[in-house]
Parts: structure tokens; C-alpha cells; sequence
């Protein structure tokens, strides 16, 4: 079954209100099984809602409307939708009597336009709306179906979760499960090229996506029930972990710092943070996540060189030999708050953030460190091709997040670091 969804609304294409109902409805829509193949936003113009709307019919089997319930002229949505139908709109004596009870609840006085909200579609079902006066609707002409949800999301949401869903459901042929595959340390292209075979796959369909310097594949199957669509994932799931072998952080898993709270309560350790340039990234993404305190108890941020020797216990002569912005430095940083904080793991981060380079280092110059029983590790990274600040200090934090992920898991975490520098 394929669905069109149109918002409604001038306010939309003069970009004052971001249309986040389209974006929900899609959602929505697809976890229902229901293919979304075309979107349309249009403005409060009868003529090209007419026109809109007519286009959807001709090549959807659902068309989903929201906005333009209101109780002023510009409003027309079930206006044009019942004239295109060739539908007459007619008083719906319950609708009034809950819009009447509405005003009179909130000791307002209803003005005569606000009963144009109560007329509705005959034939069609009546959305009841519990957070604002214009109900939707729904009806069906010809095998079509129109179905029709007032703009402010707040009552949009609940109308479509209750009235809406259950108004599809029975038209639904099959139901539509995603898997997300998390990968770290690849970028999208040499991850898709590794996978490329994989991406032609029909059911499930196989999507990358890229984000923040991590990138993710979208698995996606479609059945008659969720448990045939998820056996339909599962084989691809485990080949695609395979074959991207230890850059994947996770299935189903929401982020990195998830998935390295989850490893370090599973193996019973503890990590400390010792950051720079992130100027406490780290900590933060690790304790977004609830249960973070069984795992982590300490995070310093040292940005200056005084503070990095003051509060970490860095040698004041690596930070004169090798600067602030070193291996050397950060290896330190990671060994000095391992130890304060008395953590089974600790790990740093320093570099040059930008937009100004920081001791002659280029910008997206960054050293991470990780100091555990088994060792010191470092990763040199380089960004220098991206000169924003948000960008390097998030990869950077999420290669120190990737690297406490991999220490846990056994596989390589970066350069061993020998000292040549005490
Ligand atoms: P309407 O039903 O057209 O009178 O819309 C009422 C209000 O809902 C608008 O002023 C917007 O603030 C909001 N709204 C309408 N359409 C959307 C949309 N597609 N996404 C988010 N908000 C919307
Ligand atoms: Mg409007």
C-alpha cells in the first residue's frame, strides 16, 4: 500500500514552522509497513491544494493531510479534499457539541466560524480531537482513502496514534522491521564499498547512512508479521557484523557511549577521563547514559598545560619537550587519571580544535589515549580537513569512547605506546 503525505500550510513553505508532522507521519507510516513515495507541502491556496491533492489521489492509495483545520477562512484542507472527492461536508452535531464543551471549559465564548470545524465529510469516520477543537477525519471514495489531521502536532500525534492507526491498520498488507547496524572507525564509503553486494538485497533492504563521523546501515524487511521480518534481518544482520568485522559497536544499539557503559558494567571495570580540547565530551556522552555511575567516577578537564601537570600529574618536561598537543601528552594524561581515579581504564584526549592552530599543530591535529593493566595505546588522528571545532571534538571523543570499546573487546586499540620521553 503506498501513502502520500501533504502538509498544509503557508506558514511551511515560508520556512516559519518547521513541518516535524510530515517527518513524524513518515515515521509512522513505515513502521506500519506503508510506503511513503511521495511528500507535498503546500500553502493555504485552494486551487493548488486542489491541485496537490489531486496528484496525490491519482498515484497513492492513502493520502495522509494534515493542517489547515482551523476555524479561519485560510483553513481548507477538507474543503478541497471533499470537492476533489466529490463529497459533500456536513454537520457532524457530536463534533459541535464537543467544540461548544471545549469553549466552555476554558471560559471562552466559540465564535460562529469555529462550527466550520464541525463539519466533516459525509460517510467518512471522525477523529475525536482530546487537545484542541478541529477533529480529523477520514474517507474513503473509490479505493482511496483520505485521511485528514489538524496542524499542531500536539493533537496531531495523539489522533494519529489512536484514531489514525487504527483507521490503516486493517488496509495494512504487511508490517515493515529496521535494524541498525552502529559502525566506528570506517568511513561510508570504504564501509559500503566492503558491503557492496549486500546492498542490492531486496528484503531487507540494506541502506548506509553516515552521521557525525560514525556511520550506520539500515536493514529492513518486509513481511506479514514482525517476527517473518525480523528472520528475514537476521542473516543479513550477522553478515554484515562479519564481514565489518570490529567496527561495529553494535545492533540496535543508540550510540557509542551506550554501548561502552553497557561493555564496562558487562566486564565489571571502570573508566577515568582526562580531556583537552573536548573539554569534557567524553564524560558527558558517558554519562547521558543511565548507569553510567557503576562504571565511571571521574572526569578531569585540563586545558591548560599548568592544569594538565597540576591535576594529572603530567612531567612538566614532556609538555616542554613535546608540547600540550603530543602523544606523549596524552598517553600521560590517560596514565594520571587512570591512577587518581583508581580506574581499571583511563583515557585522554588533546589537540587542536581550531578554528586557530594550537602550538604550531594544524587544526584536527588530536591525540587520544587509553591506559589499562594491558598497556598504554594512543591514536593519532588526523582531521585536518575539517577546520570545525564541533566536528573534531566530536570524532575525537568518539574515538576515545571507540577505544575504551575496544580494549574491552580484545581487539587492537591503537599504537602501543613505548616511553622515550620521561
Ligand atoms: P492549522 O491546522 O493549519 O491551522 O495549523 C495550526 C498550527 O499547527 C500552525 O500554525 C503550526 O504552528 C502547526 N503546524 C501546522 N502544520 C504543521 C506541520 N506540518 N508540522 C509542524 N507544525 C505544524
Ligand atoms: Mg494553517
Amino acid at each position: 500500500m503506498i501513502a502520500e503525505i501533504l502538509a498544509v500550510g503557508t506558514e511551511l513553505l515560508l520556512g516559519d514552522v518547521h513541518d516535524t508532522n510530515s517527518t513524524y507521519l513518515s515515521q509512522q507510516l513505515a513502521q506500519m509497513g506503508i510506503s511513503v513515495c511521495h511528500r507535498q507541502t503546500v500553502g493555504d491556496n485552494p486551487v493548488r491544494l486542489r491541485a496537490a491533492i489531486r496528484l496525490a489521489l491519482s498515484r497513492a492509495d492513502v493520502v495522509i493531510l494534515c493542517g489547515g483545520l482551523g476555524p479561519t477562512p485560510d483553513d481548507l484542507t477538507k474543503e478541497c479534499a471533499c470537492e476533489e472527492l466529490g463529497v459533500p461536508l456536513v454537520l457532524h452535531e457530536e463534533s459541535l457539541s464537543r467544540i461548544r464543551g471545549y469553549f466552555e471549559r476554558s471560559g471562552r465564548v466559540m465564535s460562529d466560524n469555529n462550527q466550520k470545524q464541525a463539519m466533516m465529510p459525509e460517510g467518512g469516520v471522525v477523529f475525536r480531537n482530546d487537545h484542541g477543537t478541529a477533529p480529523g477525519c477520514a474517507v474513503a471514495k473509490d479505493g482511496k482513502h483520505l485521511l485528514i489531521f489538524p496542524g499542531p502536532p500536539r493533537e496531531l500525534k495523539p489522533m494519529f496514534e489512536q484514531a489514525g492507526k487504527a483507521y490503516l491498520r486493517p488496509l495494512c498488507d504487511a508490517v515493515l522491521r529496521s535494524h541498525t547496524v552502529r559502525v566506528f572507525g570506517l568511513g561510508e564509503s570504504a564501509a559500503a564499498a566492503m558491503v557492496a553486494p549486500l546492498l542490492d538485497s531486496e528484503n531487507p533492504t540494506v541502506a548506509p547512512y553516515a552521521k557525525a563521523g560514525e556511520m550506520y546501515f539500515r536493514v529492513t524487511a518486509k513481511a506479514h508479521t514482525a517476527d517473518e521480518a525480523d528472520a528475514l534481518c537476521a542473516p543479513m544482520l550477522e553478515e554484515l557484523c562479519r564481514t565489518l568485522g570490529s567496527a561495529v559497536y553494535g545492533v540496535d544499539v543508540p550510540s557509542l557511549e551506550q554501548a561502552v557503559v553497557t561493555g564496562l558494567a558487562d566486564a565489571h571495570k571502570t573508566v577515568a577521563t582526562a580531556e583537552s580540547c573536548t573539554g569534557g565530551l567524553v564524560s558527558e556522552r558517558l554519562t547521558s547514559v543511565s548507569g553510567a555511575s557503576a562504571v565511571f567516577s571521574t572526569g578531569v578537564c585540563a586545558y591548560s598545560g599548568e592544569a594538565k601537570e597540576a591535576l594529572l600529574g603530567v612531567p612538566h618536561d614532556v609538555i616542554a619537550q613535546t608540547g600540550t598537543v603530543s602523544a606523549d601528552t596524552a598517553v600521560w594524561m590517560a596514565r594520571g587519571v587512570r591512577a587518581r581515579a583508581n580506574a581499571d581504564i583511563g583515557v585522554s584526549v588533546t589537540g587542536s580544535a581550531g578554528p586557530t592552530p594550537c602550538e604550531g599543530k594544524p587544526v584536527g591535529t588530536v591525540f587520544v589515549a587509553l591506559s589499562a593493566e594491558e598497556g598504554d595505546f594512543v591514536r593519532a588522528l588526523n582531521l585536518t580537513h575539517r577546520t570545525d571545532r564541533d566536528y573534531i571534538r566530536t570524532v575525537a571523543a568518539s574515538h576515545a569512547l571507540d577505544m575504551v570499546r575496544k580494549a574491552l573487546g580484545g581487539d587492537p586499540v591503537g599504537e602501543r605506546y613505548e616511553d622515550h620521553c620521561e
